[in-house]
This record gives structure tokens, sequence and C-alpha cells, in this order.
């Protein structure tokens, strides 16, 4: 995860989650847990990671999920995500939530917001941390995309719901062709709501989305989505400087950093503080910063990585410790330049893509 905004404007803005993104993690510990605890879902998004549906799934009975929560709070991640699926399709939703607050976890939810009425908004916040609503841009591209009319509308409502009553809320975007196509009308959405943060997320093609090829933007493309983003929260930021102004987090290319640097070397110079902080960032750290738990139990390195199980929940401690012994440097990074300056904090393997490298960018 990169924090655009953080590192534009490193000494005016700190966030709750940046010791995590600038930082190694602790040899030892358990990382952030993702819990998808259903895989059911009451929309179907062309580009769903989990391919969820309708259908039931085999999911944890509810004494082991007690069980579940009980383990992570002795291990104490540092966040456990309730994701799916839909989490709110799950009957247990609300109860799995308060157990795990009341066990003193950190919780946070991922949610396509749909099902969220003031009622439930209000449960939400007293338990979660922050909510994360999934939108892919203007009203009718985003029904679109959901398969669902009127599920932006929905989602919106989820957000002002959440807001008012008191809940951190945010927005997770894919950057699949579409959004990345429409950028700018998804950037003027994104300045009309409530929210604290933006997360865009690299389009990755793994569940239902890895059957259409036509979601996965051209490289050059997403380097010119970086660009335009990173050039959104410099204008916005600075007109907004002092005051409060949304986090703006990007997921899935470590390269997103060097978009950063380009910009900044571009507009005159770089400061230390953003040097440091680059210098400093964990990078991929799929399996050792971050554990899915799928809705049955078994554990995977993150939400695109369906097709390398790591083990069972039980051995969560164990997984990680192992995850981090043999994390290696990817290949294709080793004689990067960005990486020896320490702008690209590429350090793994296996996961993850450059989108800088496959747009031509000169890497060594
Ligand atoms: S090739 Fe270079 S820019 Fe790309 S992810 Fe690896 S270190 Fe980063």
């Amino acid at each position: 995860m990169i924090n655009i905004t953080r590192l534009l404007f490193p000494e005016k803005f700190e966030f709750p989650g940046d010791s995590l993104r600038y930082s190694m993690p602790a040899a030892s510990g358990c990382p952030v847990v993702v819990w998808h605890i259903t895989g059911r879902c009451n929309l179907f998004c062309r580009h769903c990671y989990a391919a969820s549906s309708s259908s039931d799934v085999s999911e944890m009975p509810a004494g082991e999920a007690a069980e579940f929560l009980r383990a992570l709070s002795v291990v104490r991640p540092p966040a456990l995500i309730l994701s799916g699926g839909e989490p709110l399709c799950h009957e247990n939703f609300h109860c799995y939530l308060r157990q795990a607050a009341e066990l003193g976890l950190n919780v946070v939810i991922s949610t396509n917001g749909s099902m969220i009425d003031e009622r439930s908004a209000s449960m939400i916040s007293g338990f979660a941390s922050y909510a994360g609503i999934s939108l892919d841009g203007p009203e009718k591209l985003h029904d679109e995309f959901r398969g669902v009319s009127g599920a932006f509308k929905a989602s919106v409502r989820a957000i002002n719901a959440l807001v008012s009553s008191g809940c951190r809320t945010g927005l997770r975007v894919t950057l699949a062709r579409p959004a990345a196509e429409r950028l700018d009308e998804t950037l003027e959405v994104l300045e009309s709501l409530p929210v604290s943060r933006v997360c865009f997320y690299h389009f990755i093609p793994s569940g239902r989305g890895a059957l259409d090829v036509s979601l996965m933007p051209e490289a050059v493309d997403e380097r010119a989505a970086l660009r335009r983003i990173t050039e959104w929260v410099w204008s916005v930021g600075s007109r907004v400087y002092g005051k409060y102004f949304p986090e703006v987090l990007t997921v899935g290319d470590a390269s997103d950093s060097v978009a950063v640097y380009e910009y900044m070397t571009g507009r005159g110079g770089i400061g230390g503080d953003t040097l440091g902080l680059m210098s400093a960032a964990s990078g991929r750290m799929c399996g050792a910063g971050i554990l899915s738990v799928r809705w049955d139990g078994t554990v995977f390195p993150n939400q695109f990585i369906w097709t390398e199980p790591l083990g069972n929940w039980r051995d969560l401690p164990d997984i990680a410790a192992r995850v981090r012994r043999d994390m290696a440097p990817a290949a294709e990074c080793s004689s990067c330049v960005w990486k020896t300056r320490r702008i690209c904090a590429s350090r793994m393997s296996g996961f993850g893509r450059c989108s800088y490298r496959l747009s031509g960018g000169i890497v060594s």
C-alpha cells in the first residue's frame, strides 16, 4: 500500500496505518488478517476477486468462528478486516463484528455498502474502527459494473449513514479499464462524498475478474492514471493545506512510488522526508504483512491469490513466520535502479505487478 497523500505532504499529514506501511513488519507476530466470512454476495460484479455469487458456500460454523476470533485475540493482528463476498450477507455478521470488538480486536469492514441502513450503520460504528465501501466510478458505470441497478445510490446512502453515525469511512476504487478510462469523472464523484480515505486498487485478474481480459488496462494507461491521481492529490491537498483532506492510497503495484517520485522531481524537487518514507516502506508483503482467511478457514497470501493455499487458520502464526522466512526479492527487481535507490519498495517475488516496467520505463 502506498500512501500518496503522506508522500506528497509528509510534514502535514500522518495517518493511523502509516506505522505499518513505513516500517518492516516485526520478525514475529501476526500480520493484518482479512477474514472473508462468506463467499456469498447480493451483487454480481464483473471484477470480483472472490467470484462471489448468491449461492451457499462452505462457511465456518459459528462455534469455529468464535474459536477463530478468540485465537486472533491472543496473537493480536494489527487489524482484522471483515470481508467477503459481501460480509453483510452472512446472518452472523453483526454478531462476529461485536464478538471481535469485545475481544479487543481492531476491526474494520470491507463491504459494497448496499445492505447498510441507518440501524446497521450505527451498529457498525459502535464496533468497527473503519468501513471501506467499494465504488467503481460514476453512477451508470458503477451499476453496470456491479450488475444491479441502484447499487450506486445504495452505496452512497451507506456512506452517508456511516459518516453520520460517526464511523470513519472510505472508498475502495478498482482501477479496472473502465474506471481508469473515466478517472476524471470518478475523481469528481469522490470529491462530492464525505469520506476520509480513498484506496485505489490496481486491477488484479483474480476470481471472476480473471475471466474477462477486457478489464485489464494497458500498463501505460495505469501509469497515466497514477500520474492523474498524484496530480489530483497534490492539487486538492494544496488547496486545503492546513485543513482536512482524505488519505489517498494505492494498492497492488509497488512502482507507484516511482510515479510520485517523478511527479515531485518534475515539480522542482523532492524532500528528504518523502525520500525517507520511500526507503522505509515495507513494499509487497503478501503473507507477511497481510494474510487472507477464506470462509472455510483456509489461509491464502492475500485477497487476490486463491490458488496458493498456505494452511488452516489454526496455523496462522506459523504460516506468517514461514512466509517471512522464505521471502525473497523478485528477480526482475533485483537489478532495478528504483530498488537500488530505495524509491520502490518491491521486496517479494511472485505477487503484484510493475506497470512501470510493463509500460517500458527504464528500470535498470
Ligand atoms: S522492477 Fe523496479 S520499479 Fe518495478 S516493482 Fe521492481 S523495483 Fe519497483
